[in-house]
């Protein structure tokens, strides 16, 4: 008998008490479940465009591999001398269907921005190893460096080198891209796996696209193991993946000068 009496004596605290908790679940149906959503994915579903630059090396067939495996495309920005060491693993990623885009053909700053005409020699070097090996004419560049970078006016002593370099793109047939997602994964020394991978997806969440910087030079190695939490995550977060030529409106960094 004393049971139902103390839930009697009990009832104005417990109707608030009750009252709190279905206040509290409405909010967490209603309000935060979307805004955790919307928090994760963008409106209308995100694009991710992976990008490989500084290969092609071993890394880029493990690579290749993983992205095989999960049907996801991407973009390589190749360096000329390694693709001219290895036209295996160019012809690799031609076959699989992915992008092909010019980097340089050395890779070393103080040569290929020594001047105008230096940079567009290497990229034309670059250019002309895809073309016999692939047999396609590239049309995507990225500048080593990005076009932001720091390295241009140092090497050429022209502060106005990297701005004609960006407007002479056009001309040659060139759309250049840069990345608005570096999880820094070639910063000199190997980033481990789950480091890579937390920083691509947080990196990406919440833009509608996102064009994620990572590399397949020899010293990335991580990569392909990271390759492998990032696609299912991101695919989990609602993206789906595409390849540079189909990104209307690069990110294009600040010209450095
Ligand atoms: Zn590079």
């Amino acid at each position: 008998m004393k049971k139902p009496y103390l839930i009697l004596r009990l009832r104005p605290r417990a109707a608030a008490a009750l009252f709190a908790a279905a206040a509290l679940l409405v909010c967490t149906v209603f309000c935060c479940q979307p805004l955790a959503r919307e928090a994760s994915v963008p409106a209308g579903g995100g694009t991710v465009y992976l990008t490989f630059d500084d290969g092609p090396s071993a890394v880029t067939a493990e690579i290749l591999e993983v992205l095989e495996e999960y049907q996801v495309p991407a973009t390589f920005f190749v360096i000329g001398k390694s693709a001219e060491e290895h036209p295996e693993l160019l012809q690799q990623i031609h076959q699989a269907g992915h992008r092909i885009g010019v980097h340089a053909y050395t890779h070393d700053y103080s040569l290929l921005y020594s001047s105008e005409a230096a940079f567009w020699d290497e990229a034309e070097a670059c250019a002309e190893i895809i073309e016999s090996v692939t047999g396609e004419t590239p049309t995507l560049l990225r500048f080593p460096g990005g076009s932001g970078n720091t390295v241009c006016r140092v090497a050429s002593g022209d502060g106005g080198l990297m701005q004609r370099l960006t407007q002479g793109c056009a001309g040659r047939g060139y759309v250049y891209h840069d990345w608005n997602v570096d999880p820094g994964d070639n910063l000199g020394y190997t980033l481990d796996a789950y480091t890579l991978a937390q920083r691509v997806v947080e990196g990406c969440r919440g833009k509608d696209s996102a064009v994620v910087l990572m590399h397949d030079s020899a010293s990335a190695s991580t990569g392909p193991e990271a390759l492998r939490s990032i696609i299912p995550q991101l695919i989990e977060m609602g993206y789906s993946f595409s390849t540079l030529d189909r990104l209307e409106q690069p990110p294009h960094q600040t010209l450095a000068g």
